[in-house]
């Protein structure tokens, strides 16, 4: 697990995280954790990317 860590933690910088608005379905590309959704200004959203990017472009170019 904690090579793991170490690994989601490079690729966080590498890949930028995207973000999901649960207010608005809405998502976005943000390079730092966002205070609140640019397009409803809700609070309530879910943050992803990192992992399932970075697979899915291993997967594209593979
Ligand atoms: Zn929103």
């Amino acid at each position: 697990m904690g090579t793991v860590a170490v690994n989601a933690a490079v690729e966080s910088v590498l890949v930028p995280m995207v973000a999901h608005c649960l207010g608005c379905e809405g998502d976005w590309q943000c390079e730092d954790v966002p205070v609140a959704c640019p397009a409803c200004g809700s609070l309530d959203m879910d943050l992803g990317g990192g992992d399932e990017l970075l697979l899915e472009s291993i997967e594209y170019r593979g």
